[in-house]
């Protein structure tokens, strides 16, 4: 599974465990993932956060990296975060992927855990659109962090009358770092080595480099 396996304590027998999901394209992983991944571990004592690099995301436009160059960075990006696991899963599975798939094989493997969901407000938005989301709410606690662009308010959940309790914000400062925006900049050929070092790791940046990624030279 993950790279930094190792890192994961055993877990006590017995003692509620508490198990992350936190999804996304990473395309290329940056800033933002890395610091939102150390605050949930911090903020919900995870015993274990599984990074899952989304195989074919249907609700992206745009086609996406390869999976292998993704699972690569992601590796990289979450390497030095304690309690982390890069799970190829989502990758592995063929057609769409749908996070409840996820959700509920962690369930199975870990029958007495505690699931938390971690996203941006941007998903967030748009969750009432996702495949079987009720059942997401049942499964898991859902944590939200704010975006730059985007407002972050407890009404955000008024939309869920059913489901109080369900939601958690994860507090995070407002980072304004997106994968795009990274992308563009690469395209562009504007983006220095110190630009590229504010807004990724110095692995996934030579990572980027190496493999000409986005169009970088
Ligand atoms: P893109 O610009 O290609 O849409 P992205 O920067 O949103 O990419 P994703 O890989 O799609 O990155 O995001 C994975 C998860 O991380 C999503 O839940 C997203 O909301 C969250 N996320 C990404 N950037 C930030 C950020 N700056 N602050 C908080 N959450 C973020």
């Amino acid at each position: 599974m993950g790279l930094n396996e190792a890192a994961v304590p055993a877990m006590q027998n017995g003692a509620e465990q508490r198990i992350g999901l936190f999804g996304g394209a990473f395309d290329p992983p940056h800033q933002a993932h890395a610091a939102l991944a150390r605050a949930a571990v911090a903020q919900f004592e995870l015993d274990r956060l599984h990074i899952v690099p989304t195989g074919y995301a249907w609700h992206k436009a745009r086609s996406l990296s390869a999976p292998e160059h993704r699972l690569a960075m992601a590796r990289l990006a979450f390497q030095d975060i304690p309690r982390l696991v890069v799970d190829e899963r989502e990758l592995q599975r063929a057609g769409p992927t749908f996070t409840i798939d996820t959700l509920e094989a962690l369930q199975k493997e870990h029958p007495q855990a505690r699931l938390y969901l971690f996203m941006g407000d941007d998903q967030f938005a748009a969750f009432q659109q996702w495949h079987r989301w009720q059942d997401i709410l049942d499964l898991a606690i859902i944590c939200i962090a704010g975006r730059a662009h985007s407002a972050r308010a407890a009404s955000q959940f008024d939309a869920y009358p059913g489901f109080a309790g369900r939601f958690s914000v994860l507090e995070l400062p407002l980072l304004p770092v997106s994968a795009t925006q990274i992308r563009q900049l690469i395209a562009s050929r504007a983006a220095s080595a110190e630009d590229l070092a504010r807004l990724v790791s110095e692995p996934v940046a030579r990572y980027i480099s190496l493999h000409r990624l986005y169009g970088a030279r």
